[in-house]
């Protein structure tokens, strides 16, 4: 891409050491395509809108700097701020303030988790936080936890359907509920930056976070086009998208406790607290990011002999999932859109392995 100009628009410490939100504003040549990056949520998100103004792009950008900053600040599982004020307040029995975005990130939990069996569940945030996934430093070296410690968490059953929402009020019946949306905030976070450019009228846009993404239109006359990635490197093979969906992916290769030989990945079957290493990614495409988010991660806790019934649950007709030793089982919808690359092989399609009728 050739670049007209690049500005830097501000680079700002907050009171979270751990975030470093950098805009970047390329504006290219043909003044069609304008894009912006952000770090924060320990990815990079990038947006790109097509076909609007630069005063306009310069608008939505600023806007998303402070809504994403917002974000992290409020939603943070560990960082001190709102979100470690409400699991403090579980903790205490008391009543506490969130805000509406957190309100709707627990409804929407609630719904999954129930539609899901509790394989998708926000309220584990001491398991996450017992096995050592609350940093931003991976891979974490060392044992796992005594099982006696993740005993007493399980036997508490945390769920966030102990949640009561009074309004912006908040409470819980059970001391072990501890938030933590690590597995569907990047997914609402990408939702709530789509539905701000569409307010403002814009018709084509994606935004990525680290190749989970929702994509809007589509980039002049051809669609946006994104890749799959194939756990521990390469591409599995690309997409045409746009219309306005999401896909995300949720995979236990990037983020895991080492012990020796053993690798402990950072997604945790809340009914056993135990991390899930069944299958090696999970690849869903649906409208909103948020139920893509959360639906890729429950499909991991699924694994290999559940993943049909469980995204039959959820509605999902676009999955791809790969096992272990590189295999993809996709679903029939979903490889109508797929283009494999050259050293894809072995890709299994239809009954047996999907959730096709
Ligand atoms: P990523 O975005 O890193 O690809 P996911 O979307 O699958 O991964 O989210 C994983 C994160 O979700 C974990 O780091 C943890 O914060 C949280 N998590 C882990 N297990 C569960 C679970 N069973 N249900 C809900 N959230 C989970
Ligand atoms: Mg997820």
């Amino acid at each position: 891409m050739n670049l007209n100009s690049i500005y830097k628009l501000r680079l700002f410490k907050t009171p979270f050491a751990a975030m470093a939100l950098i805009i970047l504003l390329v504006a290219c040549r043909q003044e069609q395509e304008h894009s912006a990056e952000y770090f924060v949520f320990g990815t990079t998100v990038e947006v790109k809108l097509f076909g609007t103004s630069g005063d306009q792009a310069n608008q939505v950008f600023t806007d998303l700097q402070q809504m994403f900053q917002d974000m992290h600040r409020d939603w943070h599982a560990w960082e001190p701020g709102r979100l470690t004020r409400i699991n403090q307040s579980f903790t205490d029995g008391q009543t506490s303030l969130a805000d509406e975005t957190i309100v709707e990130m627990i409804e929407r939990s609630q719904l999954i988790e129930e539609l899901t069996e509790g394989r998708f569940n926000p309220a584990i945030g001491g398991l996450i936080r017992l096995w050592g996934f609350h940093t931003s430093e991976y891979p974490i070296i060392g044992p796992p936890p005594g099982q006696a410690d993740i005993d007493e968490i399980l036997i508490h059953a945390p769920s966030s359907r102990d949640i009561h929402i009074d309004g912006l009020q908040l409470s819980s019946d059970n001391r072990y509920v501890q938030l933590d949306f690590g597995g569907i905030a990047k997914g609402y976070a990408v939702d709530l930056a789509m539905e701000h450019i569409k307010e403002l009228g814009i018709g084509s846009a994606i935004v990525n976070a680290g190749g989970d993404l929702r994509a809007m239109g589509g980039h002049g006359d051809r669609p946006w086009r994104v890749a799959i990635r194939k756990p521990g490197g390469g591409v599995i093979g690309a997409l045409e998208v746009g219309g306005d969906e999401a896909v995300f992916t949720s995979g236990n290769y990037e983020r895991f406790r080492q012990d020796k030989l053993d690798r402990y990945p950072h997604i945790i079957d809340p009914r056993s607290g135990w991390p899930v290493a069944d299958v090696a990614s999970v690849t869903v495409i649906a409208s909103e990011g948020v139920w893509a988010d959360a639906a890729a991660t429950a499909l991991v806790v699924a694994g290999q002999s559940d993943w049909p019934q469980v995204a039959r649950a959820l509605e999902l007709d676009q999955v791809l999932v790969v096992d272990e030793t590189g295999v993809v089982y996709l679903t029939s919808k979903m490889a109508q859109r797929v283009r494999f690359s050259e050293n894809t092989e072995r890709v299994i399609v239809g009954p047996g392995a999907t959730i096709d009728p």
